[in-house]
């Protein structure tokens, strides 16, 4: 599903990001990306999604070799993706109903799908009432959960979540966690790179823990391992 070998990653102006990465990520794996600021935990998730490519080293995402994609062929690799970002970034212009339908329109999905599709993934998320409000006028917590639906309705095979509690109280971010524990168990890939001790210490899932850009730490059930 996800697979790197001795990637690195430095900047235009010489920040080592990541060094000779080597990982391998499985269908239905459930991954937290952990470390301290600056470890490169974002780096990691945005060459994910080719936000930013590699400098050296190979990685594949869904069997594609994303640093060797031409820019034609990256809507392709996105839309195996759900992306999730700490900010939401719902389109304030639109309906929770319009932000989720929109990633459907774009690939030109038939409407009648868009609608069964729209409303069945915002009753995952418990916002099936919502889908006539404007984001603004929702909690942090609801938008994000609008942004989850947003990522899922065209059925990604991994969902990429760079801090999505980050925003978030307690209680709200384990309502988020309950629904990307659900969607995991449905057999979607979650990577998601969190500064939440909370949730990894209770969620027991794998932990790769980044420190100056390498991988100090890959464990099955793992634990946070920092002071919060
Ligand atoms: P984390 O998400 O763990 O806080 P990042 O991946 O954001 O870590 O950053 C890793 C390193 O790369 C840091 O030293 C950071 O300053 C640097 N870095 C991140 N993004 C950029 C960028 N766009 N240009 C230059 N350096 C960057
Ligand atoms: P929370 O306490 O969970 O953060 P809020 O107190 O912000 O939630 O909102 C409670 C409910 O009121 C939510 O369902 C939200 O959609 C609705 N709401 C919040 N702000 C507005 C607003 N400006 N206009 C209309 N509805 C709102």
């Amino acid at each position: 599903m996800i697979h790197m070998a001795g990637v690195s990653k430095i900047y235009s102006n010489g920040s080592v990001a990541l060094s000779d990465i080597n990982v391998a990520i499985d269908k239905g794996d459930f991954v937290f990306i952990v470390g301290p600021s600056g470890a490169g935990k974002s780096t990691f998730i945005k060459l994910l999604f080719r936000e930013e490519l590699p400098t050296s080293g190979e990685l594949s995402v869904n069997g594609r070799n994303v640093a060797e994609l031409e820019p034609a062929e990256v809507p392709y690799l996105r839309r195996g993706l759900g992306i999730v970002f700490q900010d939401f970034r719902l389109l304030p212009n639109k309906t929770v109903y319009d932000n989720v339908a929109f990633a459907m329109e774009v690939i030109e999905s038939p409407r009648r799908e868009i609608q069964k599709r729209v409303h069945h993934v915002l009753d995952l998320v418990g916002l099936r009432h919502k889908a006539r409000t404007y984001p603004g006028h929702l909690s942090g917590g609801e938008q994000q959960r609008v942004a989850i639906a947003r990522a899922i309705v065209n059925n990604p095979t991994i969902v990429i979540a760079d801090e999505p509690t980050g925003n978030l109280d307690p209680d709200t971010s384990w309502e988020i966690m309950k629904i990307f524990e659900r969607i995991n168990k449905a057999g979607t890939t979650m990577v998601m790179a969190t500064h939440d001790k909370m949730v990894v210490d209770a969620m027991k899932k794998r932990v790769i823990a980044i420190e100056q850009g390498r991988i100090a730490r890959d464990q099955e059930g793992g634990q946070y391992g920092y002071e919060s």
